[in-house]
């Protein structure tokens, strides 16, 4: 089935997020107030439309409601952002995503039905600091404000020992989801394999127990 997307606001997110939607082969139709931005959009997206999406004669006549999914990328202008996702619900778009430019915009956001509410630069930073404070964190996903899947590389003083060794789920309540070797990805790994210097543990647990093993172990 062809997946249908409308990506509003045409900055340096909505632009990626426009130009990666196309790439994996969606429907999208980018939406900016700005005719430059929509310009540069003309030959990417499916259809580039010079709307205001706080106005609702606009949105309704651009037919958004038939849209799957609608990704609203309105950088700092908080009030249009929130207008725009206020209309969207009321004409009943299924699933409404939206980039938040801070804790309070992010709270409105949740209130007024918003499915899902982003915040990359945020989200950015907190796995960037995650990725340069140790040598051995290699990516971090945050899953809730506790819990987090993050990657450690495994070093001198945990290779060889197993993950029975290591005693993980019983000392520190946290799990190995996979273990990457290489080009490998090995899924449920054994337990009483030892693990071998530069293997990439995948865990997934809470933040704080996560930090525990961290500290123990790197
Ligand atoms: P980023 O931080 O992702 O680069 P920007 O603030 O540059 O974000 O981009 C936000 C985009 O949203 C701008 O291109 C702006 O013209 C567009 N925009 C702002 N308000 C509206 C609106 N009411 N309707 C449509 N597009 C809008």
């Amino acid at each position: 089935m062809q997946k249908e997307f409308v990506v509003i606001g045409l900055g340096r997110f909505g632009g990626s997020i426009v130009k990666e939607l196309v790439n994996q082969g969606a429907d999208v139709m980018a939406i900016d107030i700005v005719p430059e931005r929509v310009d540069e959009f003309a030959t990417i997206a499916t259809q580039a439309v010079v709307a205001d999406t706080t106005d609702e004669a606009a949105l309704k006549s651009l037919g958004i409601r038939n849209f799957e999914h609608v990704i609203i990328a309105i950088g700092d202008d908080i009030q249009s952002s929130i207008l725009t996702t206020l209309m969207l619900k009321e004409i009943g778009v299924k699933r409404i995503t939206v980039k938040a430019q801070n804790d309070y915009h992010e709270k409105v956001l949740r209130k007024i039905g918003a499915d899902q509410v982003v915040h990359p630069e945020r989200d950015m930073g907190i796995r960037i600091a995650n990725n340069i404070i140790s040598n051995n964190v290699l990516d971090y996903l945050e899953l809730s404000d506790e819990h987090s899947i993050i990657e450690i590389r495994v070093n001198e003083k945990i290779a060889g020992h197993s993950i029975i060794d290591l005693d993980i789920r019983a000392r520190y309540g946290i799990n190995i989801v996979a273990v990457k070797r290489g080009n490998e990805i090995i899924v449920s790994p054994q337990v009483d394999e030892p693990l071998k210097l530069n293997d990439v543990l995948i865990i997934i647990g809470a933040d704080v127990d996560i930090h525990r093993f961290e500290k123990k172990v790197l």
